[in-house]
């Protein structure tokens, strides 16, 4: 097992996996299907502009189930980790859900976005708007200027996910970088462990099932991220 001092520098890759404990269904584990839809019908630019009704719907059901989870364990290890590590350590996330954040990891990217914020097209403005009158609403506009409809700011299918050039930056130039609850389907997020390896870091993977760049992976831990994080972190940090 790897084993890292405070200088180490980590970067961990989370997916959907990581918050199934929690609560929230990961979006292989019903056939391709996220909560009974199919991904084109409520995660694509043309789904939106074509029936933004369902879409903001969709949304508006996933972000009200916000107020019924928590953070888990894994969850917790992470911050954890980033105590021991500091300015080291860099959490970049491909999930929409704000768990991360309210476990109290600091150092982290949604590089998918994130259900609590929601943009303005046409001005680009960014709100956080969670409250209950707002998790209730049809549409909300948008405070700065007279657009109608704000959008969830999520990183959609054929859109370009957020912050890359300092996700690179950082996968570039780690020791040891860790994925945990990904699948390894959904690009460029599953070419991180590519450039992670090329840049001579040593890749380490917890994931109920096998990801599908497994072999990409120096080291494997199967099973549930909140029973084996935990003790995993204690582990690498004590070694
Ligand atoms: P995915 O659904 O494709 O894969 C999830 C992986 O997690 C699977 O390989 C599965 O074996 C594993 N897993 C399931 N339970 C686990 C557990 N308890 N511990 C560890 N691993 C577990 O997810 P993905 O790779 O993140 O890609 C799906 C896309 O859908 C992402 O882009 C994400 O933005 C979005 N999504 C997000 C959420 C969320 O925010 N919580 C939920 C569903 C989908
Ligand atoms: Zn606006």
């Amino acid at each position: 097992m790897v084993a890292i001092t405070r200088n180490s520098k980590v970067v961990v890759l989370t997916g959907a996996g990581i918050s199934a404990e929690s609560g929230i269904r990961t979006f292989r584990a019903s056939d391709g299907l996220w909560e009974n839809h199919a991904i084109e019908d409520v995660a694509t630019p043309q789904a939106w502009e074509r029936n933004p009704q369902v879409v903001w719907e969709f949304y508006q059901g996933r972000r009200r189930q916000l107020r019924e989870v928590e953070p888990n364990t894994a969850h917790l290890a992470l911050v954890e980790l980033e105590q021991y590590l500091g300015e080291n350590f860099l959490l970049i996330t491909q999930n929409v859900d704000n768990l991360h954040g309210r476990a109290g990891s600091k150092n982290l990217i949604h590089m998918h976005g994130e259900l609590a914020l929601l943009r303005c097209e046409t001005c680009l403005s960014v709100f956080e708007m969670m409250d209950d009158v707002h998790l209730e609403s049809d549409y909300v506009a948008c405070q700065e200027c007279d657009n109608p409809r704000l959008r969830p700011h999520i990183v959609w299918f054929h859109e370009m996910p957020f912050q890359m050039p300092e996700i690179y930056a950082a996968v570039e130039d780690c020791d040891v970088f860790i994925t945990i609850g990904t699948s390894g389907h959904v690009y460029p997020a599953a070419g991180l462990i590519d450039v992670a390896k090329s840049c001579g870091a040593h890749c380490v993977g917890i994931n109920l099932d096998a990801p599908v760049n497994l072999q990409q992976h120096d080291e494997f831990h199967q099973g549930k991220a909140g029973e084996l994080l935990p003790n995993f972190v204690t582990n690498i940090i004590k070694k």
